[in-house]
């Protein structure tokens, strides 16, 4: 009844259907959507025993039935089942609050104290202050890579090292990780591998199919889609899944049925939004790498990104988040070019329908392998905006951008 018994009737891998046949149709079981679309939100914390013997049966196999809240409802069976679907090596899904609780659990399942986790230079910021957490509370050590190590993790990798952690690519800076190379090394020593793979969502890349063990989304980016629910998800392989299942349940990792709901809904709208983030995204960058005060554009799919050849390998689609270096300056006339910008608001997060900018500034955190570059990094996010629109607003911040640049040199 729960995703874990699967449904024999669905198609499982993603040669059955097409990815937008799978985002509509995932999870909608009837016996979950009880004949209506969606599946209603079950909203609950107590679930009713009819008689001591199911009360001892629900004991013996929680998952066979409604248990208890925690332990999810058909609102949340159906989100975990069509996320599984998405990636084919994938046995089951676990929902979380958010994403890096989705991220800080998958470390905590596979990292026993007096044994190390691998972090990439590049890591999500807050994942690299969990670290200090890990190594003060649980005793487990860190070390960080640099993003483009691929092979070279071997240099890495000891007896003791239990996971490597990619994120590819990295969120800031856009490196793109090889993880089958990195997975093949850390396979040797017994590590599993966890990919952050909210960029690009199991859409545009299998991580899965390209060696991780572990594959973690930030639902709250693209997933959700809207700016208005925190969650986190993680699917793993069948021989991954029992010690992710395991440590979720103990530390009481679950979210609430009516974000499951919202996350649905932005789920089966997800391949046609991120067409179009990914069209309006490539069309910006294109025209940023042509302005004078644009030093370089990290985006995956453009040729001066570094690791492109194993986006171009590896990745089916790009979305529309990315980063651009600028031209000399400081901070001072990056405030000059983004506080007056009247579509981009500067703002975390991002995957929603609205277009962002961030100051990114990787010198601040990088320990691996110092940030040197041209000049201060901005992050965007394209949103659904009409990309003309975007382009005038850019125009008009990177001409105050200049004009500031150059009235104090
Ligand atoms: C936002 C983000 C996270 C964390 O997700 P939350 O849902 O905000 O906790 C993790 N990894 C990446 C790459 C992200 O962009």
């Amino acid at each position: 009844m729960t995703p874990s018994d699967q449904d024999p009737k669905a198609p499982r891998g993603r040669n059955a259907l097409g990815d937008n046949t799978r985002l509509v149709t995932g999870g909608r079981r009837p016996e979950w959507t009880q004949g209506v679309v969606n599946p209603p939100v079950f909203r609950a914390s107590t679930c009713l025993f009819e008689t001591y013997a199911d009360f001892d049966a629900g004991i013996a196999d929680p998952d066979s039935r409604l248990f208890y809240g925690r332990r999810g409802t058909p609102t949340h069976w159906s989100l975990r089942e069509a996320l599984t679907g998405l990636e084919p090596n994938g046995h089951d899904s676990w929902l979380f609050p958010s994403g890096v609780s989705a991220i800080t659990t998958a470390l905590m399942a596979y990292c026993k104290p007096g044994q190390r986790m691998l972090l990439p230079d590049n890591v999500y910021e807050p994942i690299r202050s969990y670290a200090q957490t890990a190594q003060e509370h649980f005793g487990v050590e860190t070390a960080f890579y640099p993003p483009g190590v691929g092979a070279g993790i071997a240099d890495y990798l000891d007896d003791r090292t239990a996971v490597v952690l990619v994120e590819t690519p990295g969120s800031l800076t856009f490196e793109v990780a090889d993880v089958p190379a990195i997975a093949a090394a850390a396979h040797k020593v017994g590590a599993t591998v966890i990919a952050d793979n909210t960029w690009a969502t199991p859409l545009y890349y299998e991580a899965l199919s390209h060696g991780a063990d572990v594959s973690v989304i930030s639902c709250t980016k693209y997933v959700v889609g809207h700016s208005d629910v925190l969650m986190g998800s993680v699917t793993a392989t069948a021989r991954a899944w029992p010690k992710l299942k395991k440590m979720a349940v103990r530390l009481g990792m679950t979210a609430s049925a009516d974000d499951c709901a919202l996350a649905l809904r932005g789920l089966r709208t997800l391949g046609v939004r991120l067409a179009q983030h990914q069209a309006s995204a490539l069309d910006v960058a294109h025209w940023l790498a042509e302005q004078p005060e644009v030093a370089e554009v990290r985006h995956p799919a453009l040729a001066s990104c570094p690791g492109h050849e194993v986006f171009k390998r590896d990745f089916t689609g790009s979305t529309g988040l990315f980063g651009v270096v600028l031209e000399g300056g400081q901070e001072s006339d990056v405030a000059a070019m983004i506080d007056p910008m009247k579509l981009f608001k500067i703002g975390f997060s991002w995957g929603g329908y609205e277009s962002l900018v961030l100051p990114a500034r990787p010198e601040r955190v990088r320990t691996a392998e110092p940030w040197a570059a041209a000049g201060p990094v901005l992050r965007l996010h394209i949103g659904l905006e009409d990309v003309a629109d975007l382009k005038a607003d850019l125009a008009d911040g990177l001409a105050r951008f200049r004009a500031a640049r150059d009235r104090a040199a």
